[in-house]
């Protein structure tokens, strides 16, 4: 079997590990999880792997993006089984921080996002929500001093997000992008998913489905106002409640006109029943 990786829990730790990698002259990636692993998480990590020497996962539930009515406290926490995954994917370590040690008595500081991070979409929903991202992330880029850290495309807004800021910034870390893995059906997967009944499993692809007629008409040029309102209907007649399904500049997320005004990506968040599900694709 694969020699699991060093797991930390403190800062003193940390430094130590990472001071070994860096004094060996080896790079290092960061993959950040809020754990309850599956294998989306792990394409980050193989994907990481190829990019760097030294492949570092951090798990951490981040309580600063969840509003007080989201799911904090029954968010799915698997630490045991998380660490078989990274021990057959030889991740080389696990940054495992408690909560006090990240937002310690008297933390007060936080990072204020715009662009992407206020383009009227998820933000609209979870307006604490690209704030509370930013600011672990920054603090995890700053503790692990990766050379590249890989995001999913699964959660577009925050890849924008993070890309931008860690540029702003002058992080000097390279923010890696990895294609949305899905089920045999479309379905993305999500920690979330788990929260899904029988029924509402079997109706969830709708929004991939959609998702990608939507895409395949507006390149074949019809009206993004009609695409776009077809498709929100079909998402609603499948029984979710939809919260935005949207064309937006891909890189910018502004909002766009037509199919010129590109490149577009798709994006959607709907909910089933008390389960949110995000998905997006590109045009
Ligand atoms: P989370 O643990 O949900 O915060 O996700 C950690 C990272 O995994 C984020 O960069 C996500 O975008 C990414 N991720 C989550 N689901 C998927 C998926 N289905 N495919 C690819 N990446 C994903």
């Amino acid at each position: 079997m694969a020699r699991g990786p060093i797991i930390v829990w403190t800062m003193k730790a940390l430094d130590l590990a990472i001071g070994k990698f860096r004094d060996a002259g080896e790079t290092v990636a960061l993959v950040p999880t809020m754990g309850a692993l599956h294998a989306g998480h792990l394409a980050l990590v193989r994907r990481a792997h190829r990019r760097a020497d030294r492949v570092v996962v951090s798990i951490f539930v981040n309580p600063a993006q969840f509003a007080p009515t989201e799911d904090f406290s029954s968010y799915p926490r698997a630490f045991e089984t998380d660490i078989a995954a990274l021990r057959t994917e030889q991740v080389d370590l696990v940054w495992a921080p408690p909560r006090e040690l990240l937002y310690p008595e008297g933390f007060a500081t936080s990072i204020n996002v715009k662009g992407p991070a206020a383009a009227d979409l998820e933000d609209r929903f979870r307006p604490h929500f690209f704030g509370g991202v930013a600011t672990v992330v920054a603090k995890l880029f700053a503790q692990c001093r990766p050379d590249f850290a890989l995001f999913g495309e699964k959660d577009y807004q925050q890849l924008k997000t993070v890309t931008r800021m860690a540029a702003d910034l002058d992080l000097k870390v390279k923010v890696i992008g990895i294609p949305t893995v899905r089920e045999k059906d479309g379905l993305a997967l999500s920690s979330r998913n788990v929260y899904l009944s029988p029924a509402e499993r079997a109706v969830a692809p709708t929004l991939y489905r959609t998702l990608r007629e939507s895409a395949a008409r507006i390149a074949a040029r019809e009206p993004i106002a009609r695409v776009m309102s077809e498709g929100w209907l079909a998402i609603e007649a499948a029984g979710f409640a939809v919260d935005y399904f949207e064309a937006r500049h891909a890189e910018t997320l502004r909002r766009v006109e037509t199919v010129d005004d590109g490149p577009l990506r798709l994006l959607v968040a709907a909910r089933l029943g008390k389960t949110r599900l995000i998905d997006n694709i590109a045009v």
